[in-house]
């Protein structure tokens, strides 16, 4: 079957859902967005048991949030790198520094409203290591590949065609970032760097942020030179 991705915007940020042979979904929001993802998937035509992997790209709150909803809605098994597993296991809601001067402002705001938040825990299925993890028997021409540095545990999703989705090891929308770019907020930032040498090293064509719009992976490679400078 052709490859389709689907953008399924969940409000602060987006999954999306990868269609092939098989069907994965990639991060699964902020807490409570079981019903509009339900909601997204019907318009997409998708039936919600076909989907049989959630892949979350790392355990930050509007990541992992709706996972359990998710979960039940999918019978799916959720996968995550063993580093960030237990965020999600222990509804957990740790947050990476910032590391622009915006960043740094944002995490301390955010700071302020993480009691506010509740991350409804589940367990994860499969626990990833750093080596790739490959999604052909999930019928998704790709593999996973761990991708540290906005957290030890951040993965991103390679398909074969250059398609690369990155959770938060990009950005490109408001308030986060107004372009897109590397993240504003990593708990290693040479890591990030090491990170995309390696996914653009690996073929990585088009950029599927968490946050924001695709865009091509040109950007993170002058993005990258800029930093070398
Ligand atoms: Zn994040
Ligand atoms: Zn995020």
């Amino acid at each position: 079957m052709p490859l389709r991705i689907h953008s399924i915007a969940l409000g602060f940020d987006q999954c999306y859902v990868v269609q092939s042979d098989g069907i994965i979904a990639i991060d699964a929001g902020a807490p409570g967005k079981g019903r509009k993802f339900a909601k997204e998937l019907k318009t997409a035509g998708i039936k919600p048991e076909d989907i049989k992997l959630i892949l979350i790209t790392h355990g930050h709150w509007d990541h992992v949030g709706s996972a359990r909803e998710i979960r039940e809605l999918t019978g799916a098994a959720i996968a995550m790198h063993d580093c960030d597993a237990h965020w999600l296991e222990e509804s957990l809601k740790p947050l990476s520094p910032g590391i622009t001067p915006w960043g740094r402002l944002f995490t301390s705001v955010m700071k302020r409203f993480m009691p506010l938040i509740h991350i409804p825990g589940t367990d994860v299925d499969l626990r990833l290591g750093d080596e790739d993890f490959p999604l052909y028997e999930f019928g998704i021409p790709g593999s996973v590949i761990h991708t540290p540095g906005h957290t030890y545990g951040s993965m991103s999703v390679m398909l074969d065609s250059g398609e690369v989705f990155v959770g938060d090891l990009a950005m490109n929308k408001f308030p986060l970032r107004l372009t897109p770019g590397l993240p504003i907020f990593a708990i290693d930032e040479s890591k990030v760097m090491d990170s995309w040498r390696l996914l653009l090293d690996r073929g990585a064509r088009t950029v599927y942020p968490a946050h924001g719009k695709p865009f091509s992976v040109e950007i993170m490679r002058k993005a990258l030179s800029k930093t070398e400078t």
